[in-house]
């Protein structure tokens, strides 16, 4: 006997007790989903076996008839799910059944509230699976076999859900899973077979594998005997993306999606398409309402599978979509790969490729009609984007939904859009259509480039923007005060890939976007007296001379230059980067995220008009101009959301100067 043989108690992994506690009191009203998740989980297994048998028959031990089969024991209280996918060993027992190896699952505890709806609701996001097996059972015994190992490495896994689980080898004659549920007092509802069957149609009529159920003994009509019960399909079992629309409810739609997408809200929007062309391929995509998790972390799991004639190859991954679109959800399905290849050689095919490209238009014009929508009513049949997709055309009617609520899908993921815009150069037009900001004149995080362009000024051929640590920071930041006082509204970026953005988006329809916080700054084209307002400005400057010199002495080498500046109308200075160096926003992220950077020296331009300023102007004595000096250039930095060099000094000279 070898040493994993033996019968042996392991402890939970602590998340998983505490998920378990959660789920079973935050889901306690939605029960049924227990069935979904164990179904969903037995069709993946199917499919996972499916696919690797077509490179090694053996696997299939001469059973490839997949299928799922539900029994009721109403005497022992329990519910059995079996089936013949590719089941696991038993290291696979303990890293699947018994850990939560997924990325997220910190995120997913810190965002916990304690409020039960609220937490519901995050824990239908996170995902159960297994687990909600709990939420019926008080006991749940899992025994499997992988496919191709003998029978004698089946492992039996069992437990009550109280942090710990019993794993013990046994002999297992077929391969795959039985899961048996010792169902809970409370949760009698699910030993009625109409009850289950109910489920099962709701939930898993669109999955490709047959779910069997004993069906019911015909009663003896008079002089004939019994009928006994015969075992029944009791799900549609074909596959939902190639099932005619016509036949096709929302309800098949948003049930197929909470399968897929292991969600458990109705998706966002979706997009239903056969192509034609060079290749031809089925594309069933949706969009979450919400983001999950994981979107975050570098590891995200991307959520498209790729089906080959109806069998499941992979998991999407970057082959199927971009990186920055990996939170949609869906299948594509193709006849031009062929069954046996590997990931390898997929990755390399130009078939692979033409979808790829296929499907980042479609997801892109799906995002477009519901921007349209989201500011006019009038509803567009076609996206606009059909026509450059030059590789497929649409055939039979384009079912494609959409809820207008752009806003709501902005507000999830338009920062992977941005991240679009870096990654993507062949659509980065497209994309820089669909992005949303909030401005000078909104903040709502709804103005679109357009919008901006539209609302320009006369004179105005500049996108102007600011970059700041959060939207208050950037709304209050003194650079906008001219900006104010001429109504020239500016882009307000908040969010760290921004940097970015703007190092990659550098023109919009023919207007460059300009950081209102780098370089110097000339509106003087823009506006009714701008002729005017250039002279006056000139005058200013000269009488500021004497001060601005007084400031280059006492700052030396803190500053790159000290210049006076047409941005301020209230603030006494303010910092400003060259044109072409890092902005002062972008080196706090990058020294934040722990990386070298070279010390920017920043340039501080001054505001003559104000009384700090023209004071400074006259003064004599040394310390009395060093301690102004260093106050604004201080001041300067904090109102870039930055600290100073020696913030007790500066408040001690601040004190000083007050008490004067
Ligand atoms: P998820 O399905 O989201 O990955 P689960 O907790 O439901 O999470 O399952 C964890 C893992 O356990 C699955 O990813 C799979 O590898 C394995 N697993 C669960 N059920 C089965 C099954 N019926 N057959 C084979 N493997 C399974």
């Amino acid at each position: 006997m070898t040493a994993t043989a033996a019968k042996e108690t392991r402890a939970f992994q602590t998340e998983v007790k505490q998920l378990l506690d959660l789920m079973i009191h935050s889901l306690y009203s939605n029960k049924e989903i227990f069935l979904r998740e164990l179904i969903s989980n037995a069709s993946d297994a199917a499919d996972k076996l499916r696919f690797e048998a077509t490179k090694d028959d053996a696997l299939n031990e001469g059973d490839s008839d997949l299928h799922v089969y539900i029994e009721v024991d109403k005497d022992a209280r329990t519910i059995t799910i079996r089936d013949n996918g590719i089941g696991m060993s038993r290291d696979e027992v303990i890293d699947n059944i018994g850990t939560i190896a997924r990325s997220g699952t910190k995120e997913f505890f810190g965002q916990l509230t304690g409020d039960q709806e609220q937490d519901a609701h995050l824990i239908g996001q996170f995902g159960v699976g297994f687990y909600s097996s709990f939420l019926v059972a008080d006991k749940v015994s899992l025994t499997t076999r992988r496919a191709g190992m003998t029978k004698e490495h089946g492992v039996h896994w069992e437990s009550a859900g109280d942090g710990e689980y019993e794993l013990e080898t046994v002999d297992k004659e077929t391969r795959g899973t039985e899961i048996v549920l010792h169902l809970r007092e409370e949760a009698d509802e699910f030993l009625d077979d109409w009850r289950l069957k109910s489920i099962v149609h709701k939930y898993a009529d669109h999955i490709p594998f047959p779910i069997r159920m004993l069906g019911v003994a015909t009663p003896a009509a008079e002089g004939e005997e019994e009928k006994p019960a015969e075992i029944e399909t009791v799900n549609q079992a074909s596959a939902l993306w190639t099932r005619p629309k016509s036949e096709l409810s929302d309800e098949d739609y948003n049930n197929f999606y909470k399968h897929i997408g292991h969600d458990f809200e109705e998706p966002l929007a979706r997009l239903h398409q056969k192509l034609e062309g060079k290749y031809e391929y089925s594309l069933l995509l949706y969009l979450p309402k919400h983001a999950p998790f994981d979107l975050w972390q570098t590891e995200a799991k991307h959520g498209v599978k790729l089906y080959v004639r109806r069998v499941f190859i992979m998991e999407a991954s970057e082959d199927l979509l971009p990186r920055y679109l990996r939170f949609v959800r869906g299948v594509m399905d193709t006849n031009d790969l062929p069954l046996n290849v590997s990931r390898e050689i997929l990755q390399k095919s130009p078939a692979m490729d033409a979808m790829k490209k296929g499907a980042t238009k479609r997801v892109l014009g799906l995002l477009e009609d519901m921007a349209k929508n989201a500011t006019s009513e009038t509803a567009t049949g076609e996206t606009e984007s059909d026509a450059d997709v030059v590789d497929a055309e649409i055939v039979g009617e384009d079912k494609t939904e959409k809820n207008t609520d752009y806003a709501d899908f902005w507000n999830e993921f338009g920062n992977c859009l941005k991240e679009g815009i870096i990654e993507d150069n062949d659509n980065r037009e497209r994309l820089a259509k669909l992005l949303r900001f909030s401005t000078t004149a909104s903040d709502d995080q709804a103005v679109s480039l357009s919008d901006y362009i539209e609302r320009m000024q006369t004179g105005q051929d500049t996108i102007y923007f600011i970059t700041a640590e959060s939207l208050a920071a950037a709304k209050h930041s003194p650079h906008l005060e001219v900006f104010r006082k001429k109504g020239i509204e500016v882009v307000l970026l908040h969010d760290r890939i921004d940097e970015w953005l703007t190092s990659h988006l550098t023109e919009f329809e023919g207007k460059k976007l300009q950081s209102i916080a780098k370089g110097e700054l000339d509106l003087s084209d823009i506006g009714d007296n701008a002729e005017e307002d250039k002279k006056e400005q000139e005058e200013k400057a000269k009488a500021a001379e004497p001060a601005v010199e007084k400031i280059k002495e006492s700052l030396g080498d803190k500053v790159k230059d000290v210049r006076v500046t047409d941005r301020l109308t209230e603030s006494p200075a303010c910092l400003v980067s060259d044109q072409f160096d890092m902005s002062s926003n972008m080196e706090r992220i990058l020294k934040q995220a722990g990386q070298n950077v070279p010390d920017m020296k920043p340039i501080l331009e001054i505001n003559p008009d104000h009384e700090l300023i023209q004071r400074l102007s006259k003064m004599r004595s040394k310390d009395k101009i060093n301690d102004y000096a260093s106050v604004l250039f201080d001041q300067a930095i904090l109102a870039e959301g930055a600290l100073p060099e020696d913030p007790a000094g500066f408040v001690r000279k601040i004190n000083a100067l007050l008490k004067q």
